[in-house]
């Protein structure tokens, strides 16, 4: 059965000296070589095609190599790379920053770039922190989140992550301490339960007076466990924020530009946040940016009282280059009825993953826009169900128990079947090992 050389596809050197993420420096988990990548096909080294599951980690909705895409970050290389944001500006950050006010709803009118998702996720709790300081609240320094979220790696962004699964126990007393309350129980699609939000009224009613922000991925969390929750939850949680001085920080990086089946997730609630990150998807995949968004009220509190400026600037700000390319994905995905896609992916994955919830293995499956999950009993054998995957020509990660996809948005219907007969394949081998 197995024909792959994988000593064809992995790397000595990359092996004995590149730290890939969480795994082993020492004794690593393989990682595949890949020699170039197109629309959803990623091709390993010794020209192994794999439909790609994974969209890089929820980046890449328009797939890869996308003749647009490849010309606005050529085009822009020949203007220039790069010029620093302090004092100088440029077209791409403004054409860029006017196509996303224009797809946001009013209230938000104020734009901070910057170079990823953690980074973003840094600034917005800076942001609210300055906010409160600047209105005369300087003790308004902590954040209250829910479990099971997951909002990066840098220092405040992983002290917002689940303790559990975020590694908390690790770093010890050098992370920060927040308030974290249960994540809500009440599933996307199923009936609210009242009590979901009582842990967070009662944090919130006890401890507003130190709390700056509510930090939360709404509707969907990712790396954190890949639940999907009532939005209800989302419009009492900002309720509760409004009527105590708490402002909301809404982590849309990975939900961001139509993986759920909205442009942004918080559109299944209807409710809007005071600051937003988005970052991953809004590139298209191409390469690092992400961007806070916030409305006049918190830019301007800021704004107007010492130090009169937003304490943040990378030396990346705005990278012209980044700036072009996600402009150009941005209107690519707007140009296109991604919603009619998202919506078909959604009821195929929902069709053709169902009989999954039959293994006697599997805890749960789940499906919301272009996210599909097989939720397994007991964590899997990620090396070997990696490789199983590369022998069917598909690439798909799991972590923990969550064998979960979430593809190009430019898929086809026969590529997804690929993807999703090869999930259940290989989840059923799985049971019988
Ligand atoms: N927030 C969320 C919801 C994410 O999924 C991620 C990345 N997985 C981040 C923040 C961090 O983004 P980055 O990896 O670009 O720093």
């Amino acid at each position: 059965m197995n024909r792959t050389d994988f000593s064809r596809i992995t790397d000595i050197f990359d092996r004995e000296h590149l730290w890939h993420p969480y795994t082993s420096a020492t004794n690593p988990l393989p990682a595949y070589k890949v020699r170039e990548a197109h629309g959803c096909t990623i091709v390993l080294e010794d020209g192994t095609g794999l439909i790609d599951g994974m969209s890089s980690w929820w980046c890449a909705i328009h797939g890869y190599n996308h003749p647009v895409l490849n010309d606005a970050l050529r085009r822009q290389a020949e203007k220039m790379s790069h010029v620093m944001f302090g004092g100088l500006t440029h077209e791409p950050a403004i054409e860029l920053g006017k196509t996303l006010l224009e797809i946001l709803p009013d209230e938000f009118s104020h734009i901070f770039y910057a170079d990823s998702g953690s980074v973003a996720v840094e600034v917005a709790m800076k942001m609210a922190v300055q906010y409160h300081y600047a209105c005369g609240h300087p003790q308004k320094t902590n954040f209250v989140t829910i479990r099971s979220g997951y909002h990066g790696d840098t220092w405040n962004a992983m002290s917002v992550c689940d303790p559990v699964t975020g590694m908390h126990s690790i770093f010890g007393t050098a992370l920060p301490v927040r308030y974290f309350v249960p994540s809500p129980q009440s599933r996307f699609g199923s009936e609210w339960n009242q009590d979901d939000i009582a842990p967070l009224e009662e944090i919130i009613e006890k401890h507003h007076d130190d709390i700056a922000a509510l930090i939360l991925e709404p509707v969907v969390q990712g790396a954190g466990g890949m639940r999907f929750y009532n939005p209800e939850y989302l419009r009492q949680a900002v309720s509760l924020c409004r009527r105590y001085n708490v402002l909301v920080i809404f982590d849309e990086i990975a939900t961001g530009f139509g993986r759920t089946g909205k442009l942004f997730a918080w559109e299944h609630a209807g409710v809007k946040p005071d600051i937003m990150c988005i970052g991953k998807s809004l590139t298209g995949g191409y390469m690092t940016l992400s961007a806070v968004l916030t409305t006049d009220e918190v830019a301007g509190a800021i704004s107007g009282n010492y130090p009169y400026a937003f304490m943040h600037g990378p030396t990346f700000m705005a990278n012209p280059l980044a700036c072009a390319v996600a402009k150009a994905s941005v209107d690519l995905l707007l140009s296109k009825d991604w919603k009619v896609k998202v919506l078909s992916m959604e009821a195929q994955m929902k069709r053709e993953l169902a009989p999954a919830a039959s293994f006697p293995n599997v805890a749960d499956v789940r499906v919301l826009g272009a996210i599909g999950v097989i939720e397994t009993r007991e964590p899997v054998d990620m090396a070997w169900m990696q490789k199983r995957f590369i022998e069917e020509g598909i690439w798909v990660r799991p972590f923990g128990r969550l064998v979960y996809i979430m593809p190009p948005f430019i898929i086809t219907t026969g590529e997804l079947s690929a993807l999703t007969s090869s999930l259940l394949k290989i989840t059923g081998e799985l049971q019988a090992r």
